[in-house]
C-alpha cells in the first residue's frame, strides 16, 4: 500500500492532545500515544519514544487500518488500528498512563471491569444525560504481544460501546471519540472518575 503523508492540521491536533496530557503528568517517560483518523484507510499515530508534550510533525507516522505496520510505528499501533476498523464513527483515540488507571485497572483485572456510579462527571461521556446509573469500564490483561491482544479487545467490544474507553491492568486508559475534542473530554471526563474512585477507596480502606 502507499504511505500517504499526515496532514498537516492532524499533525497540529496530535501536537495539541500531546501538550495537553504532558501538562496534568499523564504521559511520563515519553509513555502514552495518540491518533486521529485520516481517511477510511489510514489513521496518523505518534511514534514510540517521543516526547508527548513537544510532539513535532516528523513525531507522527501516517499507518494504513489494514496491512502490516511500517517501521517506527509505536508498539501501540495494532490497538488504535484495531479500534478504527471495529468503529467507523471513532475519529480519535488518546491512550495514557495515570497513576489512577494503572492502580484501579489492576485492583479491578480479576472482574474484567471497573463500575462507576453515580457521578455527575457520567455526563461528560457522549449520550450520557444523567448521573444515573452504573458505568461499567472494560479491564483487559496487559500483553507485550499488542496484535494478539488488539484481537481479543475487538472480539470483546462492539461499535458504539456505552463508554468511549477501556483500561488495560496495570498500564492505562484508553479512551476514543469521533473527533478528538470528543476524545479529549471523554479522557478528562474518565480519567476524573478513576480519580475519584480512587480517591474513595483510599477513604474506605
Ligand atoms: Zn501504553
Amino acid at each position: 500500500m502507499l504511505e500517504i503523508a499526515v496532514p498537516s492540521d492532524v499533525a497540529a491536533e496530535l501536537a495539541a492532545i500531546g501538550r495537553f496530557v504532558a501538562a496534568r503528568g499523564w504521559v511520563p517517560a515519553t509513555s502514552g500515544n495518540f491518533s486521529r483518523r485520516i481517511d477510511e484507510g489510514h489513521a496518523a499515530v505518534t511514534r514510540s519514544g517521543v516526547d508527548k508534550g513537544n510532539i513535532r510533525p516528523q513525531d507522527v507516522i501516517a499507518v494504513p487500518l489494514s496491512g502490516p505496520m511500517p517501521a517506527g510505528a509505536s508498539a501501540e499501533t495494532p490497538l488504535h488500528v484495531a479500534r478504527y476498523r471495529g468503529d467507523p464513527g471513532i475519529g480519535a483515540i488518546v491512550h495514557v498512563h495515570t497513576v489512577a488507571a494503572t492502580v484501579l485497572s489492576r485492583a479491578g483485572a480479576a472482574a474484567g471491569f471497573l463500575e462507576l456510579e453515580g457521578f455527575e462527571m457520567h455526563k461528560s461521556l457522549a449520550g450520557v444525560t444523567t448521573h444515573e446509573g452504573t458505568l461499567r469500564l472494560p479491564i483487559f490483561a496487559n500483553d507485550q504481544d499488542t496484535q494478539g491482544l488488539a484481537e481479543r479487545i475487538e472480539s470483546a467490544l462492539g461499535a458504539q460501546e456505552p463508554v468511549p474507553g477501556y483500561l488495560l491492568a496495570g498500564h492505562g486508559l484508553y479512551a476514543w471519540g469521533a473527533t478528538m475534542v470528543d476524545a479529549q473530554r471523554h479522557l478528562e471526563g474518565l480519567e476524573f472518575l478513576l480519580q475519584c474512585s480512587l480517591e474513595e477507596r483510599r477513604r474506605d480502606r
